[in-house]
């Protein structure tokens, strides 16, 4: 498989007229794909009525334009919660009872600081009470073995999507397993095991004669 080069664009208030001109020049430079999405720690809620129509015209100007094939190869990606903010509406965000990243999205900060995800372990969203262990003062295979003694709610105000949806990911597995359904029973490595079989169609084959029973 060759490598693929794209570019991520996070709409802000600041650069929140720059989607257009940034389609022309994903294209114009020839990346393999342009994905144009909101930030994730919701900075674009300060997005004007004014400003959101300016996203949305745009949006709308670029679809118009990738329908017609004018950005030729670059495939571009119109995030579903940029859409979703555009239109004004709003986004449902369920939580879960417990955070499962730090077996995700674990993060190792500059002053070694193990903290559950990567926003923890920045300045502006750290705090002591998500410090999960210090790799100066313990060896890496110890603070692994040591996290599930550890419990972080899913709670964080300013938790990214991604995180919110591996811990709902995270949450349906844990969910399933618990009811005797394997990970190697689930819709996306059935399909995998069997590219022919519909998604809906594999899981629910295996679960009738497998574990499910
Ligand atoms: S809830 Fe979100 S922000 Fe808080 S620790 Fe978990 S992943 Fe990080």
């Amino acid at each position: 498989m060759s490598a693929q080069i794209g570019i991520g664009f996070v709409t802000q208030p600041l650069n929140h007229d720059q989607l257009q001109p940034m389609a022309d020049f994903a294209a114009d430079v020839g990346v393999d794909f342009l994905d144009l999405r909101k930030d994730e720690v919701d900075v674009t809620d300060q997005l004007t009525s004014q400003q959101l129509a300016t996203v949305r015209d745009q949006l709308i100007a670029i679809r118009t334009k990738a329908v017609r094939g004018d950005y030729g190869a670059t495939r571009i990606d119109l995030a579903d919660e940029l859409v979703s903010l555009a239109n004004g509406q709003r986004v449902a965000r369920t939580r879960t009872s417990e955070c499962l990243a730090e077996y995700f999205r674990p993060t190792i900060s500059p002053f070694g600081i193990l903290a559950p995800c990567d926003l923890k372990a920045e300045p502006r969203f750290a705090a002591s009470s998500f410090n999960l262990g210090v790799v100066k003062r313990s060896r890496v295979p110890e603070l692994v073995a040591s996290l599930p003694g550890q419990f972080v709610a899913d709670a964080c105000a300013q938790c990214m999507p991604s995180s919110r949806t591996g811990n709902a990911v995270y949450a349906k597995l844990l969910a399933d397993h618990a009811e005797g359904i394997r990970p190697t029973h689930q819709p996306f490595l059935v399909t995998q095991e069997h590219p022919d079989l519909p998604a809906v169609a594999a899981a629910a084959g295996l679960r009738d004669g497998g574990a499910g029973k």
